[in-house]
């Protein structure tokens, strides 16, 4: 089938195209590469530079191509940032959103998946994180992926768009073949950063908050590798082609969780280098431990994780990291 990627030329979009791509299907990219990355895109994906924010440049896609679903990954991301420029997160992620849901509706294209995220929960309830759990943002990056999910439904309701919205956990890991991985200017998550260390870009690592509830004080994150996660999107977009497909939510994790100590200490075994770590002030907004339940997305999406280890996760992003210190578009 034709895919429309949004966002394909980002971490996990880039991801999506290259699994979509060793399927056999069609893929076009959409991406104003404002963070995404032209050489993240691999052929033979066709790259449309645009921006969401352009209902013209968004529709001119579904008057250009043959879309048969789309993948939308194109979002900011950043929880703290979007605090401090909550208008920005508002506009690209939920007037972006609406505007390639309207050329959608537009195109009669029906089919999407979503990328959601955990922050919709805001502090959790209960561990693990089920999808019925109350969903209270905490921040106007949770909140603008909530304000969509809702979009979606009414979209559903009176346009017949079908949707599955995939609530992420902390994705991390690379594409096994080394050649697309994270690379976010500035970097603000964990692995890539204790990785960075590793690599002699910066001097050693802060950990956020030593006095949590948790086992040795630090946050607990359940990290769910790349290539499973993306593996759940392709099992998202094939439901959708079945007859009578209804729309759905699905938390996408392992189950387990990982303190911030645990992943530097698996960082050094992996890497063999002796990354410096100093104990700094909790960072605001961050909930204590999110973890998911991954049960319905095994039961009805057939989810089954293939690289369900850390050891996976942190080996793969270090073969990216090694080979693209200065990331996918800097000198060697
Ligand atoms: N973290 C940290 N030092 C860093 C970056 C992140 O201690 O330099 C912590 C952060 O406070 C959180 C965990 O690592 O407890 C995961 O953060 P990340 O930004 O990777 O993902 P998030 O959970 O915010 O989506």
């Amino acid at each position: 089938m034709e895919v429309l990627v949004c966002g394909g030329a980002g971490y996990i979009g880039s991801h999506a195209v290259a699994a979509l791509l060793e399927q056999g299907h069609s893929v076009i990219v959409f991406d104003s590469l404002e963070k995404g990355k032209r050489a993240a895109v691999l052929p033979p994906a066709q790259l449309v530079v645009g921006d969401l924010r352009s209902p013209a440049e968004i529709g001119k896609v579904f008057a250009d191509h043959k879309i048969d679903a789309v993948l939308h990954f194109a979002a900011y991301s950043l929880v703290g940032q979007s605090v401090e420029t909550p208008a920005e997160y508002y506009r690209n992620n939920v007037t972006g959103t609406q505007n390639l849901l309207d050329a959608m509706r537009d195109a009669g294209v029906l089919r999407i998946v979503f990328s959601s995220t955990a922050a919709v929960y805001g502090e959790p309830e209960h561990i693990p994180i089920t999808e019925e759990q109350k969903t209270e943002p905490t921040s106007p990056y949770g909140e603008s992926k909530l304000a969509v999910e809702k979009m979606l439904k009414w979209y559903d309701r009176a346009y017949g768009i079908k949707y599955i919205a995939l609530r992420y956990f902390n994705v991390a890991g690379a594409h096994p073949g080394g050649k697309i991985g994270e690379d976010h200017n500035p970097e603000t998550h964990l692995i890539p950063i204790v990785l960075g260390a590793a690599l002699g870009k910066t001097d050693g690592i802060k950990i956020f908050g030593g006095d949590y509830d948790t086992k040795d004080g630090s946050c607990v994150r359940d990290y769910i590798h790349v290539m499973d996660l993306i593996d759940a999107h392709i099992l998202a977009l094939n439901k959708l082609h079945e007859a009578g497909a209804a729309s759905q939510t699905y938390n996408l994790g392992y189950g387990r969780g990982f303190s911030n100590l645990e992943i530097v200490q698996a960082a050094k075994k992996i890497t063999e280098v002796d990354i410096k770590v100093e104990m700094a002030p909790r960072r605001p907004g961050d909930p204590s431990v999110l973890i998911a339940s991954p049960e319905k997305a095994i039961r009805e999406l057939g989810f089954s994780p293939r690289y369900d280890s850390l050891e996976a996760i942190i080996s793969s992003a270090w073969k990216f990291h090694k080979t693209h210190p200065n990331g996918l578009e800097g000198n060697p």
